[in-house]
């Protein structure tokens, strides 16, 4: 690590301006967002290196708290910003004790904490102390917690529990549990699980991991059924452990089933998987007529979802979406697959799938029938020919563990095809921006069209918790 303290000389500013394109091409930070001044303010958004949370819980209290230590590097003077949904008790800056109001983003699409203290260039420590309220329960046999995101709701990924940066910031994430409980916990997650004492644990989540990325839950030792099982994998011989963990079922044959076949398929198709292990929480949730949610291989589902939740684990949390107006394109490809890849050669329709609302945080629902159909008629197009499973093959080879947005999807599609789809995109995609409002995201899909990412309210989780 350069030192950011030290005199500027030419030879030291050479190196430093290496340093910064060095960073910009690693995927840790592929596409910052666009800073913005309100009065005499300029609000950044910082480049989170490492974030370590301390989680406690207490059965004696009945409470949970997080210590947060998050290193983070500032590229302009100004305000940075992160995000926390909870009111912290305490938050430090270097050392010094600061205030995070919540602000606006310029056109209200979200809400963003500042540190309120002007900041320099170079890396800094923030220390947050918050309790934990949201997906917390404490019964005689223990406590059950979980950190489950949502991508149709905003303010809904890892910023519902713990300070977190956002969906194009990779950072490496430690989580420390410690149970001031006398029963035995476990815990199912997306890292590498490690008991480090009698009641203590540590999470090592994938460097590559973003606020979309992380799946935690803790629960009483044997409060589920589970099965675990392993895949060998046909297209690079790695073994996959699988764990399918359920209150409602017990016999896990259908999902073994379906599991292997689409792990297969999908491998197949696109290429060897990426992650370390599949973790499915079967949460019966189709009583309510809901699908699932995905994370980076991980799922909480049901048995008719889960093919289209181990897709996304290929796209959206393979190759993932660097914000809410890219979270389109893993649903549109999710669901064509799910309709049978079927070819279109028209369009009829003239929608809007990314809106001018540049820090949106959630998934346009138009995703699933118009952007199913958009993929499709990408596929069906004679005027401008692709094969829309090879280029996918493609993209995944090339972006796995990348945060992109629509406009690299043009890229893309341009460098595989050889044709220019700027002007496609802007009738089908981008639509005519003026004429739209922020009411576009909203629209729920008609009952006709799948469920799969119906949006899970607050009480649902309590309710699978
Ligand atoms: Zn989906």
């Amino acid at each position: 690590m350069i030192s950011f303290h030290n005199e500027g000389g030419i030879m030291y500013r050479f190196i430093f301006l290496l340093f910064l394109s060095f960073q910009t091409n690693a995927a840790d930070f592929v596409h910052p967002y666009p800073s913005f001044s309100e009065g005499e303010k300029l609000y950044t958004f910082p480049d989170f290196l490492n974030a370590h949370y301390y989680i406690s819980y207490d059965s004696e209290n009945k409470s949970a708290s997080i210590k947060a230590e998050i290193s983070f590097k500032t590229e302009e003077e100004g305000y940075p910003l992160f995000d926390l949904k909870e009111n912290p008790t305490r938050v430090e800056l270097d050392g010094k004790e600061i205030e995070t109001p919540l602000v606006d983003s310029p056109k209200k699409e979200t809400k963003f904490r500042v540190m309120n203290q002007l900041t320099s260039i170079g890396v800094h420590t923030l220390r947050v102390e918050v309790p934990l309220k949201f997906l917390l329960r404490y019964t005689d046999k223990g406590v059950d917690s979980a950190f489950w995101l949502a991508d149709l709701d905003d303010r809904s990924f890892l910023e519902n529990y713990i300070p977190s940066s956002f969906e194009n910031d990779s950072v490496e994430m430690i989580f420390d549990v410690s149970f001031k409980i006398s029963a035995d916990q476990q815990i199912f997650a997306n890292g590498e699980i490690e008991r480090t004492g009698d009641r203590d644990f540590r999470i090592t989540f994938p460097k590559e991991y973003t606020s979309s990325s992380v799946y935690y839950h803790t629960t009483p030792l044997g409060s589920f059924n589970e099965r675990r099982f392993e895949i060998k994998s046909k297209v690079s011989g790695k073994v996959i452990p699988v764990i399918v963990y359920s209150k409602t079922i017990s016999n896990f044959n259908s999902y073994e089933e379906s599991i292997r076949q689409t792990m297969d398929e999908l491998e197949a198709d696109y290429g060897p998987y990426l992650h370390s292990s599949f973790i499915v929480y079967d949460a019966d949730l189709s009583r309510w007529g809901l699908g699932g949610m995905e994370y980076c291989g991980a799922t909480v589902t049901n048995l008719w979802a889960v093919q289209h939740e181990l897709f996304h684990s290929f796209f959206g949390r393979g190759v993932m979406a660097a914000n809410g107006n890219s979270g389109w394109i893993d649903e549109a490809l999710a669901s064509w697959r799910d309709g049978g890849y079927f070819s279109n050669q028209n369009m009829r329709e003239r929608r809007a799938l990314v809106l001018d609302f540049p820090y949106v945080k959630k998934t346009n629902r138009l995703a699933y029938s118009y952007g199913k159909n958009f993929i499709s008629f990408l596929d069906g197009n004679t005027k401008m020919p692709i094969e829309m499973k090879l280029f996918m093959k493609s993209l995944y080879q090339k972006k796995s563990w990348t945060p992109i947005t629509t406009e690299d999807l043009i890229v893309e599609l341009d460098l595989f095809s050889g044709n220019s789809y700027q002007q496609l995109f802007d009738e089908y995609v981008y639509g005519n921006k003026s004429t739209l409002d922020a009411s576009e995201l909203w629209i729920e899909p008609n009952s006709s069209e799948h469920s799969i990412h119906r949006k899970i309210s607050g009480e649902d989780l309590y309710k699978i918790l």
